[in-house]
């Protein structure tokens, strides 16, 4: 056997010293509420405002937006209703293709779809996990005529619309280099930052640098108010159009229903909004907490021969939303027998998702070449990143 060969005994070796003491199994990425979540969701239950309106769901708005610093942000029911209302909003129509990585979560590429779009695909680079800049700027000169201002797919004869780049376990993309290239091509960018709150780009918070960001809150997220996402803008008339539009588009008034267009119930309840809200007060906390987790994870697997642990790409601080092992190009076949072994000794491990393009429904979308994501799609593996797994390292 090569000392290059992967030791599945020595990976889970290593997690039994890191997680000494912890209750088992373990899942991926499990919620904490070590804070006002209590306090704050009994109030609503004392008040009874648990629905679509109530204190908390303005305040998480307010607060977030202040943390974020971008002028307003949306909160809706997930993080797929805050993509598809971006989108929608940034004028994406039937028929209309949308850049998105193929090595994302499912939804990216629905959110699209839910427009009555096409998802066209684009590779990822592997410093950063996210879509390849250079790499997409090349493509779309070959395959693109600009006309009358707008992007049209030479292939397809259809406009393409919009990128939604995304920051894949919360390492940021090189959102400049993408920016670049929209701008290049006359698209817009709608920044799918589901994963990546926290994470900063040159010291400025990810999801801020387009048109929009999403965010989303889902229970695995690293904050969570159950099931529930924002949208963030510095545009106001994006963000009061994003509200009115998530809320039935119901007119302002003292008791009449009226409604001036066909519309959304996207509005965050206010109990997950209290919840959303008491955990916003500890992300600078959680994200210590992970950064101290993934520090001793890249410590631990300095030296384990077949794999590198991924850390943050230059010029980034990283919120590192799941931590991720790399297998060595000839250590593809191990790794669902390490997965297995994970499991079986109480970790929660997942490979990355299989890439969107071979998916049934979205085989025969348009995309350039995407080997990058099919390789890294046999390579990573995603490992215990819980916050609270971060407390007694240091
Ligand atoms: C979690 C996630 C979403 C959407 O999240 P929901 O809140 O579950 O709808 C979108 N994109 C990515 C990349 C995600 O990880």
């Amino acid at each position: 056997m090569s000392s290059e060969h992967l030791d599945s005994d020595r990976v889970i070796s290593i997690l039994d010293r890191v997680f000494a003491g912890h209750n088992k199994p373990m899942g991926l990425h499990e919620p904490y509420f070590p804070g006002k979540e209590w306090d704050y969701v009994k109030e609503c239950l004392d008040t009874r405002w648990v629905s679509s309106a109530g204190r908390f769901i303005e305040r998480l708005e307010v607060d977030l937006a202040d943390y974020l610093g971008v002028k307003r942000v949306v909160a809706v029911v997930n993080g797929t209703a805050g993509l598809h209302i971006a989108l929608k909003l940034s004028g994406v129509e039937t028929n209309d293709e949308v850049i998105v990585p193929s090595a994302t979560f499912v939804a990216t590429a629905n959110a699209v779809a839910h427009c009555g779009a096409i998802p066209h695909f684009a590779d990822i680079e592997p410093k950063t996990l996210g879509i390849d800049a250079a790499r997409l700027g090349e493509y779309l000169r070959d395959a693109t005529d600009i006309r009358d201002g707008k992007c049209f797919n030479r292939n397809t004869g259809r406009c393409i619309k919009a990128v939604v780049p995304m920051h894949t376990f919360g390492h940021p993309v090189d959102i400049e280099g993408v920016l670049e290239v929209c701008q290049r091509y006359n698209l817009i960018m709608i920044e799918d930052a589901a994963e990546s709150i926290g994470s900063m780009y040159k010291g400025k918070q990810t999801g801020t640098f387009g048109k929009a960001g999403i965010f989303s809150f889902n229970g695995n997220k690293t904050i969570t108010t159950g099931g529930g996402g924002a949208i963030a803008t510095n545009d106001e008339k994006f963000a009061n159009f994003a509200r009115h539009i998530t809320t039935t588009a119901k007119m302002p008034h003292p008791w009449e229903y009226r409604h001036d267009m066909v519309a959304y119930n996207y509005r965050m309840p206010n109990i997950n909004a209290a919840l959303g809200v008491a955990q916003l007060e500890q992300l600078d906390t959680f994200l210590k907490l992970k950064r101290s987790l993934a520090e001793r994870y890249a410590k631990e697997f300095k030296n384990v021969s077949g794999l590198i642990f991924f850390t943050e790409p230059e010029s980034t601080k990283s919120n590192y939303w799941l931590n991720t092992l790399v297998l060595n190009n000839e250590q593809s076949n191990m790794r669902d027998v390490l997965i297995k072994r994970g499991m079986e000794s109480g970790y929660s491990m997942r490979p990355l998702w299989l890439p969107l393009h071979t998916l049934k429904m979205y085989q025969t979308c348009p995309r350039m070449d995407l080997n990058v994501a099919e390789n890294l799609s046999m390579r990573l593996i995603n490992i215990p990143s819980s916050v609270f797994l971060g407390k007694g390292h240091s």
